[in-house]
């Protein structure tokens, strides 16, 4: 489970869920580095995050397979949903 902000330049300590925003990303493991017990799971697992109050406000996560947790500024989440 999370402990801090995922924003490294913030690290806020977890103390409170209701501050800020929970994110979480279903990710599959490469087959691979999957154990055969992960495999027959359908090798997912489910990482969570967390953004403190301050930095949900301008900030928002996602997760790509291939790059992993990125952090984006909101307002270009926004504007690359709306192409
Ligand atoms: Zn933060």
């Amino acid at each position: 489970m999370v402990s801090n902000c995922a924003n490294p330049a913030c690290a806020t300590p977890l103390r409170y869920l209701r501050d800020g925003r929970i994110y979480q990303f279903e990710v599959r493991s490469a087959p691979q580095t999957g154990t055969a017990v992960a495999r027959k799971l359908g090798a997912r697992r489910v990482w969570h995050f967390w953004l403190c109050g301050r930095c949900s406000s301008s900030l928002t996560l996602t997760f790509d397979q291939m790059e992993g947790l990125q952090i984006i500024p909101l307002h270009r989440a926004y504007s690359s949903a709306a192409v």
